[in-house]
Parts: structure tokens; C-alpha cells; sequence
């Protein structure tokens, strides 16, 4: 079975470390409870273009902590055929690709695709923290699953109730790997799971 992974909000906890940089340089302090939509804006800035800025400092980049829990879980997943998605630009691939491999190793397959246009990665899960990214991929194809990883900014109004059938819907990486579980039990009802390319961890 093949899983796109999403980084931003799901592996990399981008909104976190933004948050402590927002305060630092405007001394504007705000939780990620506060962080109500994807395009929030604090002062007047969409967090995204603040977050874009932010990834130019390679420094910043490389100290953005893992989401609790994403490492342990994407090792159990890593029986499985991982790759990683991201709407990050081009520019900043390899300090990605680095912070990657400081933190999940097992993840080398890298794609870029951009904001809403995630189901052009070849997969049968996709693990997100966007409603849209979810949504257009369980559109693209009615045997594909999304599991939308909740996040206070998760749920944008994209539609997503219409594909229920489709979505699982997780707080945290404990409850992606069960629902990871529950789509492979679905999908391959004999018991026998259909492996991925073998891994380091084989
Ligand atoms: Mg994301």
C-alpha cells in the first residue's frame, strides 16, 4: 500500500515554530488554538507568507521540531511505501530534504505538488492537515483514502462531510496509524498485507 505524507502540520510542527518566531520579532504572543483557519492572519499577514519568509532562513528551517508522536509512527508505517508530499516551493527542497533526514530517515521519496493539487502523487492514502489537499484527492479517485491529521486550522469549509466514506478524520499519529490499519483491513479483507518496496527497517 502507498502513503503520501503531507509535512507542514503533520511531520514538522511549521505552525509552532512560527508562532515563537512571530512573537520574537513582533512580540506578539498567540497560541496554535488561535490558528483558526489555514490562512490566519495575525496584524494584517496571512501566516503563510510569514512562514514562507521564514523558510528562506535555512537556521530556522532545520529547527522546526517533529509533530509529537511522527516519529515512532511513521517508523511502524515504514512497512508500507512512503513518500513525502509537499506545497513547500522548489527553492527550499534540500533543507527540506536535510530536516527530513535528521528526523525520518526512512522518508527519501520526495514530492512537490502544489496547494490543492496533492492527488497527482500516486497513492492510495493521503495524510494531510488540509481539508482541501483531502478533499481533491479522495475526488480524484473513489478507491482512494484521505486521512485529514486534525490541527486547529484543519477544516476550512472544502466539503469534505460529502466523501465521509473516503475520510478518517485523526487527532494525532496514534489514530492515523489505527485508521491506516482499518483502510488496509478494508482494502485487503483476507488479512494478507500487501506489502510495499522492502525497506531499511525489513
Ligand atoms: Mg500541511
Amino acid at each position: 500500500m502507498r502513503i503520501a505524507v503531507d509535512i507542514d502540520g503533520v511531520l514538522a510542527d511549521q505552525v509552532g515554530a512560527a508562532l515563537r518566531r512571530i512573537e520574537q520579532e513582533y512580540g506578539q504572543k498567540y497560541q496554535k488554538s488561535d490558528v483558526n483557519r489555514a490562512h490566519w492572519t495575525f496584524s494584517g499577514i496571512d501566516i503563510w507568507t510569514e512562514i514562507a519568509r521564514l523558510l528562506g532562513d535555512p537556521e530556522y528551517a532545520l529547527g522546526i521540531p517533529a509533530i509529537d508522536g511522527a516519529k515512532a509512527a511513521v517508523q511502524q508505517l515504514s512497512v508500507h511505501d512512503l513518500c513525502v508530499v509537499t506545497a513547500r516551493w522548489p527553492e527550499v527542497e534540500e533543507t527540506t530534504r536535510q530536516w527530513l533526514g535528521m528526523h525520518f530517515p526512512c522518508l527519501t521519496e520526495y514530492r512537490h505538488a502544489r496547494v490543492g493539487n496533492k492527488q497527482a502523487v500516486p497513492s492510495n492514502i493521503l495524510i494531510d492537515d488540509f481539508d482541501l489537499n483531502i478533499l481533491e484527492f479522495v475526488k480524484s479517485d473513489p478507491d482512494r483514502h484521505g486521512i485529514l491529521f486534525l490541527q486547529p486550522w484543519s477544516r476550512n469549509g472544502a466539503g469534505v462531510e460529502e466523501y465521509e466514506e473516503q475520510i478518517r478524520f485523526c487527532n494525532g499519529w496514534q489514530s492515523v496509524v489505527r485508521a491506516v490499519e482499518e483502510i488496509e483491513a478494508e482494502m485487503h479483507p483476507s488479512g494478507k498485507e500487501q506489502r510495499g518496496p522492502l525497506t531499511l527497517s525489513d
